[in-house]
């Protein structure tokens, strides 16, 4: 039974803030319970609840945060089916997507776990001390990594297990030692009260303090600010729009004690056909290429948003076979209501952008919040020519850029601000094109890629999911994979110190 209610410390309690409810995205329909946002006081509370948590949860050991892990992951499978009708009720995601999602949101906790119990992640680093040094001795110095203090994380839209409440940064945080303060997404809140509740059950059945996990509901932006502003909070995980993302990052900016703001906020992933790729396979390439940008309904931060290839009888081919699989493409529910209109009105603003061309659209659905995929096209003078046509569009849409030769290929990479990925479709004959454009496509992406489409990001070790600004604010750190624990983490050197203070014991 869901209650409405803010976890706070541990504890549920009713917001008196302005209510809201889910809705179905597939018929309109408003889903119970009412979801009351929390006031000033709650924010304030779990903050607190947070700051004063943290000198236990973060000197625990790690294979005590391990454990943790563990129990939340646990918990979240206990629930059973409850949780995926939920998640389906609220995002109009397919129950295979969400049975599969749930598995990697446990994969991802049981992953940081296991990096716990290797011990690596806090290994000291220890330069010894060298009393009989000239012309000066050196100290005996440690350096080890420190949590930076309580997190707040914004649920993300389009992942409602695995980038929500237990997702990714709350996976990372907590394994760091952070305590959390989680403000749930209001597209999916039944979904993220239900885990809310189970991180909470497993805080408690560890004997961790309460404040090691809250969850706050609102549909506005004042829990948000207030949480981004808060003095305990000491770093924050977003995933969104880059509106959302850059107003919040100016709060966290603007704070007396600026902090660390983590957003990931869109990317259009560009794909690179390569002649002799192209030639070879037209039809092949339009196939893959259409199931990757339509895949969950183009709601993926890695959807394939701009296509470029260079101009002849292989690009006609692939363009046609492509227009054809678009427009008999099915026309999935999108998110909600928002995220279809902000689809919607994207689309219809491509579709009025001098020099772009319309080349296919699904047909219409006739039921509500239907994504109809959408190809567009453009000649690469035009699309340098127009920045906003580098825009993305979060939904199933993609824009083939005609490019005239090599060089005018090489003029749109060179044009291409920070992304998520960038890929290229190659054969060895490709080489020396591909030599070219590797060094500019490393400039602006997180992650390159060669023969392979960018959505189905691996959750591992050697994963960067992240990019230079616009795709995130600090392309520094990734958010998917074992290395997203380090944005959480500060290095502290400790000189000099006798035995009984040493820290190394520790690690
Ligand atoms: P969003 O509008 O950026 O919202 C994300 C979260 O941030 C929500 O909890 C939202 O709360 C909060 N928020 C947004 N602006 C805020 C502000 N100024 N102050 C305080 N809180 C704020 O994103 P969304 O609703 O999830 O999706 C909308 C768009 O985001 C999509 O159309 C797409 O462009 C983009 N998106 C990108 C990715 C990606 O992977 N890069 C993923 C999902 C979405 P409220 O909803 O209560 O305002």
């Amino acid at each position: 039974m869901l209650a409405g209610h803010q976890i706070i410390a541990g504890r549920g309690e009713p917001g008196s803030g302005p209510v809201f409810r889910a809705v179905n995205p597939a018929d309109a329909a408003t889903l119970a319970p009412d979801y009351a946002s929390a006031t000033p006081t709650q924010v304030d509370a779990a903050c607190n609840a947070a700051r004063d948590a943290f000198p236990n949860f973060g000197n625990t050991a790690p294979d005590q945060r391990a454990s943790l892990l563990e129990a939340v992951a646990a918990e979240i499978e206990a629930v059973g089916e409850a949780l995926i009708e939920r998640a389906m009720d609220e995002t109009g995601l397919p129950e295979a997507r969400l049975q599969g999602e749930r598995g990697r949101t446990t994969g991802q906790l049981r992953m940081f776990a296991e990096l716990l119990r290797q011990g690596d992640a806090f290994k000291p680093v220890v330069d010894a001390a060298l009393p009989d040094r000239q012309p000066a001795p050196r100290p005996h110095l440690v350096r080890l990594n420190r949590p930076l203090g309580p997190v707040a994380v914004f649920g993300a839209a389009n992942f409602p297990l695995a980038f929500s409440v237990a997702g990714g940064d709350s996976a990372s945080a907590l394994a760091a030692g952070c305590p959390l303060v989680v403000k749930a997404h209001p597209g999916h809140p039944g979904t993220s009260e239900i885990v809310g509740r189970a991180i909470a059950r497993a805080v408690e059945a560890c004997g961790l303090p309460g404040g090691v996990f809250s969850l706050l509901f609102d549909d506005g932006h004042a829990v948000g600010g207030a949480l981004v502003q808060h003095p305990a909070i000491k770093a924050v995980g977003f995933t969104g729009s880059r509106r959302g993302g850059l107003a919040l990052s100016a709060l966290a900016t603007a704070r007396p004690e600026p902090i660390p703001f983590h957003a990931e906020m869109g990317s259009i992933n560009p794909v690179f056909f390569l002649p002799a790729a192209l030639s070879a396979r037209p039809q092949g390439h339009a196939e893959a290429v259409a199931a990757s940008m339509q895949m969950g309904a183009g709601q993926f931060c890695t959807q394939p948003g701009l296509l470029v290839a260079i101009e002849g009888s292989a690009l006609d081919a692939f363009a046609a076979s492509l227009a054809a699989t678009v427009e008999q493409a099915v026309c999935q529910t999108m998110l909600t209501p928002g995220i279809f209109q902000a689809y919607q009105q994207a689309v219809e603003r491509r579709s009025s952008t001098p020099g772009v061309m319309l080349l296919a659209r699904a047909g219409a659905p006739g039921q509500p919040n239907r994504c109809r995929p959408c190809l567009f096209a453009v000649d690469a003078g035009t699309f340098l020519a127009d920045a906003s046509l580098a825009e993305e569009i979060f939904g199933a849409s993609s824009l083939l850029v005609r490019c005239r030769d090599a060089d005018q290929m090489r003029d749109v990479a060179r044009s291409l601000e920070g992304q998520l990925t960038a890929t290229l479709q190659l054969e060895n004959a490709d080489e020396s094109l591909a030599r070219d454009l590797m060094p500019v496509l490393e400039g602006v992406a997180g992650r390159v890629l060669c023969n392979g489409y960018p959505t189905g990001v691996e959750v591992c070790a050697a994963m960067m999911h992240g990019g230079p600004y616009p795709a995130t604010t600090d392309g520094r750190t990734t958010s998917v994979g074992t290395a997203a624990m380090q944005r959480w983490l500060r290095p502290v050197c400790y000189q000099g110190l006798p035995d009984f203070l040493r820290p190394e014991a520790e690690g």
